[in-house]
């Protein structure tokens, strides 16, 4: 029951602020959670509970939320130099060592790396470098943007055009131009008796199709994460970027890698790409670039897109486009120390991802032994991402009334445990922070087990 005397945190929280992505009779039933601070992957509320966030917040505190190396990192930036600009031929020391850094870690030999404050900007920032390049070499018609439903990209209307989500209807988007193509979900797209392989052929044959009904000089990329993170942590076929990218090559269109939520660990491997085993033309970051101590997000360019951008941008003497905090001192030395802190290890400390690497089996352990409830239909993820789908009748897929709301009743069963996990759809996401330990996962899976019984006792 939530505290509505008028000075509670609750009702101080509904009265001025304005929510997005909350289910609004939720609050109003519950109360809003207000949280004041945080102890490795767990957060406390105003009133002295604890949860351990098994979504690292939105899965960028990939650190945990008291990180002493992170914290002192943005302490002595903010010391030295605490903001600066990347414009008109300034940027600071910060900015130029974080992008040699990502182009160290990332999959290409050289290329560029372009700053924003989040995801969403460097999206957008994305398909306007390729409108603008496409336009200076004389094919101003290249400007469609393919993604996959349920793909989520973000939500500027540039994109939130790309993000393949019903509910940006409501805001008479998409856009034009920007296409959504089969979600490559095997489980939920799969047809009656057909393969995995003839499933991805499917999807490589409507990918062909599209390609030549709208003309491949009006398409200017195709956008995907690796897997899928906010469309319910759906991992594609093992299969499918390998058989996409050859058609998207043939076709002179770039795929482009959204690693906002796989980048820097999350599956296990630096990027969700090299878990697919291919190289994207470029790529997208954010949420653990800065293992979320700071808002940021990137566009790594491979060499080939960098060349052309800075080709275009040389011919009317500017790129025309960029952030008052693009580059940010702070967010670069936070990024800077993030990066040490997951991929080489930091202050004597092994590597987070060699954590996430290590506790992957019992995070897949877990995840199974959910699966084999009568009301879970599939239990699916890769590295430390993973999901459970709800049905109500298992052999047919089934999905409970959408008026039952039975994911958002499991997360309410979970917060009631002290565990915090997110609704998505039928399903339950769970995306822990790589430096869980095994008692912490043991609390995790039992507290979302015990969840699971209560509502499937009241819905089944
Ligand atoms: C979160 C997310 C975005 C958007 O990032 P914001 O910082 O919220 O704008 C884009 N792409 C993917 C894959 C994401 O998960």
């Amino acid at each position: 029951m939530p505290d509505d005397s008028p000075n509670s945190w609750e009702a101080r929280a509904a009265a001025n602020s304005f929510y997005g992505f909350t289910d609004l009779p939720t609050i109003a039933q519950r109360g809003t959670v207000v949280l004041t601070g945080g102890e490795g992957p767990y957060v406390t509320d105003v009133h002295g509970r604890r949860y351990l966030d098994a979504n690292s917040g939105l899965w960028n505190m990939v650190a945990g939320f008291d990180h002493p190396g992170l914290t002192q990192a943005a302490k002595d930036q903010y010391d030295r130099f605490p903001g600066y600009h990347a414009f008109f031929g300034r940027m600071s020391d910060q900015t130029v060592l974080l992008s040699e850094k990502l182009i160290e870690v990332s999959p290409y030999s050289e290329g560029r790396v372009f700053y924003t404050n989040s995801g969403s900007e460097a999206n957008d920032t994305l398909v306007k470098m390729l409108w603008f390049l496409n336009a200076h070499e004389g094919k101003p018609e290249k400007r469609k943007i393919l993604t996959r439903k349920n793909g989520y990209h973000g939500v500027t209307a540039v994109s939130a055009s790309m993000t393949g989500k019903p509910y940006n209807s409501v805001f008479g988007l998409p856009l034009p131009g920007f296409i959504h193509l089969t979600c490559p979900h095997y489980w939920r797209e799969g047809q009656e008796g057909e393969s995995e392989e003839a499933f991805v052929d499917r999807l490589v044959a409507e990918l062909e199709e599209t390609i030549a009904t709208e003309g491949a000089d009006t398409i200017a990329a195709f956008v995907a994460e690796p897997v899928m993170g906010a469309g319910g942590v759906i991992p594609a076929p093992m299969s499918y970027f390998n058989k996409i990218q050859p058609v998207l090559q043939k076709h002179g269109i770039p795929l482009i890698s959204d690693e906002v939520i796989c980048g820097f660990g999350r599956t296990g491997h630096a990027w969700g790409a090299e878990a697919y085993g291919f190289t994207p033309d470029a790529i997208i970051s954010s949420k653990n670039l800065t293992a979320g101590f700071f808002p940021m997000g990137a566009i790594i360019l491979g060499p080939e897109l960098s060349d052309r951008l800075q080709k275009a941008s040389e011919s009317i003497e500017e790129f025309p486009h960029g952030f008052t905090a693009s580059g940010h001192p702070v967010g670069c030395a936070i990024a800077l120390k993030a990066i040490e802190v997951i991929m080489e290890g930091a202050d004597g400390n092994p590597p987070l991802i060699d954590n996430v690497r290590r506790i992957t089996p019992a995070f897949e352990a877990g995840l199974k032994r959910l699966a084999q409830k009568d009301n879970i239909g599939e239990a699916r993820g890769m590295g430390l991402m993973g999901a459970v789908e709800a049905v109500q009748d298992k052999a047919t897929k089934l999905p409970f009334p959408g008026s039952l709301s039975v994911s958002e009743r499991i997360a309410n069963a979970c917060t009631d445990q002290g565990l915090i996990c997110r609704p998505l759809g039928q399903a339950v996401v769970l995306c822990p922070p790589f430096i869980m330990t095994d008692d912490q996962m043991d609390e995790m899976f039992s507290k979302l087990e015990t969840a699971l019984d209560l509502v499937f006792d009241e819905v089944a």
